[in-house]
């Protein structure tokens, strides 16, 4: 057994004298009594190891015992991780609540994937095969999925299948497989398998481009900014402008296979609520619930802020496990600032040379090497799979120009930024149209996109303008680019969140009703004077939403087109 000897406590950095070798990384436990506190060597310096603990260190003096395990801080995968609530340290939140009664105790780890069920495991290879880490020798049922069983990630070269059980019931623990590597050492393939959180699973035979949309359901995204399969996107804004909600909703509408949601709560109960609320809610593609394709990570409020950068990172292999199976999953972080304010802490801790605003120098690598681990890969067997990443930003007071938001702009694919202006406008979702930006490929029609985009920009000039000189000294031509401009978001950027049929729109639908106001945005209105004209938009984008409201396929839909198509058409000059 390897120990350690306490000789500093600092909050929940420990200072630990080790005689036998330790690794950066490695899991160690604080003995304090019965009660082992987990954590994580993050500093080796001579004979001294730092340790950042996932618990509260009360109690814990110079003096007490470290026990060093030898192995990196890791997860468990395998199947039974769908539907299930962990924290950080991918205890199961549920089971650890019934032991612990309210008050989650420190110490106290309970074994992610349950042991005593069985699995009904189908062969998908036979001995005498050649394979590859990651490649499937089996699969097993679980919820709407076949749950791919693969061979170790952490295996290297080619390797024989030695035996494959037949099809039947196993648990986690039972060996299904044995493969042979080339110097002749046998390995065994279980249901489930351990791997570090910290290291990018890379069993794949190639990264792709991100190159295809990723439907999410919100106009203002898809359309405009959109997210790429496999792509990364960041969502700054300010404090209540929307964005666990917007999560929220993508959570339950993106086109994906998997979702995992890795949540650090910015209000105290707001965690509480989530898994409240997610179990109830409904799965709009399966009809099942939407848990049985979720897996959500939270923190809870106890635990110190080193179990945030816990989550994230479990949050991650969770997805890129998925993935390995050939599955598209979408890893939802909220909020990735308190993981760079857990980080901030430490490094303070550790009184290493402090970057911009305090966080640590390496703070962009650190965000780099997370968002790294998205992407669209092709597997050994021709299969794709993806892992595409949205993390929310909370910078203080909105400001964007903080160094967490920076550094995450540096390196993701699209940007949707809030506004405190729409929100407090209540024009939900918040996502400033003239600020962000995507560089992926958008569903709809380039050239009207351009269009539209010229109309919100010029549109909410003139709006500007006007507060300033008035509607009188508005130009009538002006004002209807800012009547059009208004017209747009109102009807389109805004989405109900509360109607069922608003709340969700597909992407077939968008490239509909995109279309009919392109087509709109290029007539030429003949109105004398500008009341009449306000009053037209004012009409016509009632008209509009509530069209948004009918279901697709329906005749009522058809119907009020005809409507609007016929109000155009009054107003429409020719000459
Ligand atoms: P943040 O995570 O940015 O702090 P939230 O997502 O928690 O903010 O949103 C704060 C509040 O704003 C919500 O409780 C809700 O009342 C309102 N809100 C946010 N998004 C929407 C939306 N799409 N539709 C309606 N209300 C919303
Ligand atoms: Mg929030």
């Amino acid at each position: 057994m390897n120990l350690g000897k306490i000789v500093g406590v600092n909050g929940n950095l420990l200072t630990v004298e080790f005689e036998k070798p330790v690794i950066q990384n490695e899991v160690g436990f604080a003995r304090l009594g019965d009660i082992h506190l987990k954590a994580e060597v993050i500093r080796i310096r001579g004979r001294h190891a730092e340790l950042q603990v996932f618990e509260d260190t009360t109690g814990l003096k110079v003096g007490d015992q470290v026990e060093f395990t030898g192995s990196l801080l890791s997860v468990e995968l395998g199947p039974g991780l769908l539907t299930q609530v962990f924290d950080g340290l991918q205890n199961p939140l549920p089971a650890l609540a019934e032991e612990c009664g309210f008050f989650l105790q420190r110490g106290k780890y309970i074994k992610p994937l349950p042991r005593d069920v069985k699995w009904a495991f189908t062969p998908l290879v036979k001995a005498g095969a050649t394979v590859l880490a990651g490649d499937a020798v089996g699969q097993v049922p679980e919820g709407i999925f076949a749950h791919k069983i693969m061979v170790p990630f952490r295996l290297s070269g080619r390797l024989t299948v030695k035996f494959v059980a037949g099809a039947g019931e196993f648990t986690v623990e039972d060996t299904v497989a044995v493969v042979v590597d080339d110097k002749d050492r046998e390995h065994e393939v279980k249901l489930m398998q351990v791997w570090p959180v910290k290291m990018p699973i890379k069993c794949y035979a190639e990264r792709l481009r991100p190159t295809e949309p990723l439907a999410t359901s919100q106009r203002i995204v898809d359309t405009f900014f959109p997210v790429a399969r496999g792509g990364t996107y960041c969502i700054p804004g300010p404090f209540g402008a929307g964005k666990t909600v917007l999560q929220q909703i993508t959570s339950r509408h993106a086109d994906v296979d998997v979702v995992i949601i890795a949540a650090c709560g910015e209000r105290a109960g707001e965690v509480v609520e989530t898994l409240r609320e997610f179990p109830e809610l409904t799965d709009p593609k399966t009809g099942k619930s939407l848990m049985e394709r979720t897996v959500i990570i939270c923190n809870t409020s106890s635990m110190p802020v080193a179990a945030r950068e816990a989550s994230v990172y479990t949050g991650v292999t969770l997805a890129e496990y998925y993935r390995q199976m050939g599955l598209d999953v979408l890893l939802l972080a909220d909020s990735t600032s308190r993981w760079a304010q857990a980080l901030r802490e430490m490094s303070g801790r550790l009184e290493e040379i402090p970057g911009e605003e305090a966080f640590p120098a390496y703070l962009e690598s650190v965000i780099a090497a997370f968002y790294e681990r998205g992407g669209v890969v092709r597997l050994h067997n021709d299969e794709t799979g993806s892992v595409t990443i949205g993390g929310t930003v909370s910078p203080a007071g909105g400001n964007f120009e903080e160094p967490v938001t920076q550094a995450t702009l540096k390196v993701v694919g699209a940007f949707h930024g809030l506004s405190r202006a729409r929100s407090d406008a209540r024009r939900y979702p918040a996502i400033d149209p003239l600020e962000s930006w995507s560089k992926y490929t958008s569903v709809v029609d380039v050239d009207e996109l351009v269009q539209a985009r010229h109309f919100l920009r010029e549109g909410s000039e003139v709006g500007q303008m006007m507060k300033v000189v008035g509607e009188e000294g508005t130009s009538i031509d002006d004002f209807m680019v800012y009547l059009k401009g208004e017209y747009l978001d109102a009807v389109y950027l805004q989405q109900n969140a509360f109607n069922d049929v608003d709340a969700a729109t597909p992407v077939d639908r968008q490239k509909h009703v995109f279309g009919f106001i392109a087509r709109f945005l290029k007539t030429t209105l003949k109105f004398e004077d500008k009341d009449t004209a306000r009053s037209f938009f004012h009409k016509l984008t009632q008209a509009t939403r509530d069209w948004n409201q009918l279901a697709f396929d329906s005749d009522e839909f058809k119907k009020q087109q005809e409507q609007l198509d016929h109000q155009i058409a009054e107003v429409t000059s020719y000459d």
